[in-house]
């Protein structure tokens, strides 16, 4: 017998809140969701800042799977492969994967807003300037507070999703009223600020377009990803403190002396850096685990609620489409019967949730320091080399998150440590450089895979 319950709320109407409402009002839930923000279809988006995402392989199945990603695939820069900057200003090119292979530069925004449209679409009501203040778990009820006039309203709820991001108030008041929560909270001492490069005349590209570009610095890093506008957003990863650091570029004058330095062919692509730098924001990049994610058969944390990443694998939202898509298939599997649909959904993808956040903080060393370096070049050759010849024993750990809907995070990130064993020793082989392609290296790599 159905268990379809009807008053369905979900907090936060960001990416992953929109997109799980479409999925659960497909299915003839009436959902609600409220949100803290006011409605940024009303505002001025093209005179805000420009904020892209990189969307792959998991993220696309779950727009597919709800019939937005013809419409998204309009608004997306196929990016196939990492640019590398140089400090001496040359450059560098390395494909993502195979020919077909590729990432998504989407605008934030305008993914957010299609969101929300389809959501509507599907009768979805969202209400907004609507904060999430307390949970009364016993009761059944979501207490909320109008963030315009600071009035409270009781809400009772039969099933809530907590997707309020990762400062999760919905977390929060799960926390505490929860004996043995598990909470885990780690920040990076690097921040982040988002800077431009703006588009050529007549809109046109200063640089690749169809790339993700990076200058690595060893300790920090500068990428740029672009916009269709013609223009790109960079995000700085730059320590919070030190010799160079957010702290101490305090004036426009060492701003832009640094970037000149440091960033040599960006920087004269960037006429506003100075007003960019000081009147963006610095953030921080957290990475949260916890545990439980769900409450019996009500209540289930999703997207960077339950699961905060820093954004070194692109894989925050994608992430959180994953989840959406997966507890989409319990749905059909469990015939709407919430205990097993939620329990069965945390035992799948709090361990994935927890792989791809150790894959993430993984990737900044990659990205800031490894990828212009000879030695990792000639890894990732070789692997690709042999990935090519034998595809059914080796994908690449950057594909296996990336270019895969099937793979777990979790067997990615168990694969993705067996394979770099493997690279160790052939990396550690006297001469590599010279002799890589001869048959005795490719007839160890396989005889350490069967082992
Ligand atoms: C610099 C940076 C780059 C990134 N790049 C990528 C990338 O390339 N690819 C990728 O896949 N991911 C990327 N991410 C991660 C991605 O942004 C997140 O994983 C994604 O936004 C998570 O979506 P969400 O809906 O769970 O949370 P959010 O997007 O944070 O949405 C949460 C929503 O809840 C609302 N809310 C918050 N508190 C309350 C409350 N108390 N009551 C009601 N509503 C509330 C918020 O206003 C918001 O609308 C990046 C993140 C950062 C910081």
């Amino acid at each position: 017998m159905s268990n379809k319950k009807k008053e369905t709320i979900i907090i936060g109407a960001g990416l992953v809140g929109s997109l799980l409402s479409i999925y659960l009002s497909k299915r003839g839930y009436e959902v609600k969701i409220f949100e803290r923000r006011s409605d940024m279809r009303k505002q001025n988006m093209i005179a805000g800042r420009s904020i892209n995402l990189a969307l792959s392989d998991r993220g696309i199945k779950a727009l597919e799977e709800v019939g937005l990603m013809d419409e998204i695939r309009k608004i997306c820069i196929p990016m196939h492969g990492r640019f590398m900057h140089n400090t001496d200003g040359s450059t560098a090119y390395q494909a993502y994967g195979k020919e077909n292979q590729y990432i998504n530069s989407v605008s934030r925004g305008e993914l957010n807003c299609k969101l929300m449209d389809l959501a509507e679409q599907h009768k979805v009501e969202i209400s907004f300037n609507q904060k999430c203040e307390a949970i009364d778990w016993n009761k059944n009820e979501l207490t909320l507070q109008d963030a315009i006039n600071f009035n409270p309203s009781i809400l009772k709820f039969q099933l809530l999703f907590g997707s309020d991001g990762a400062f999760s108030a919905a977390r929060l008041t799960h926390q505490m009223q929860h004996d043995r929560f598990q909470y885990q909270q780690y920040y990076i001492d690097f921040g982040y600020k988002e800077l431009t490069i703006p588009a050529g005349k007549n809109g046109i590209f200063l640089l690749n377009k169809n790339a993700l570009h990076i200058w690595p610095r060893g300790n920090f890093m500068m990428i740029a990803l672009p916009n269709i506008d013609g223009s790109f957003t960079c995000t700085l990863f730059f320590p919070f403190e030190g010799e160079f650091s957010f702290a101490s570029l305090d004036n426009k004058e060492k701003v832009r002396s640094f970037f000149e330095k440091t960033f040599i062919d960006a920087a004269t692509l960037m006429p506003t850096l100075e007003e960019d730098f000081f009147t963006n924001p610095t953030s921080s990049l957290v990475t949260v685990k916890c545990y439980p994610w769900i409450r019996n058969d009500k209540f289930a944390l999703i997207g960077d609620a339950a699961h905060a990443i820093v954004p070194f694998f692109g894989q925050g939202m994608n992430c959180g489409f994953e989840d959406c898509s997966v507890l989409n298939s319990l749905i059909e599997k469990h015939l709407d019967n919430w205990s097993e649909i939620l329990a069965e959904y945390q035992s799948l993808r709090k361990p994935d949730g927890d792989a791809i956040a150790d894959l993430a903080l993984n990737n900044f060393v990659e990205m800031r320091d490894k990828v212009n370096q000879p030695k990792f070049l000639l890894q990732k050759k070789i692997e690709a080399a042999f990935s090519k010849k034998y595809p059914d024993k080796w994908i690449p750990a950057y594909a296996q998150v990336t270019f895969s809907n099937h793979i777990r995070y979790s067997e990615a990130l168990l694969n993705g440590q067996r394979q770099e064993t493997i690279m160790q020793q052939v990396m550690a082989i006297p001469d590599i450089e010279n002799k890589w392609q001869d048959e005795e290296i490719e007839k160890m790599i396989l005889k350490n895979i069967k082992n």
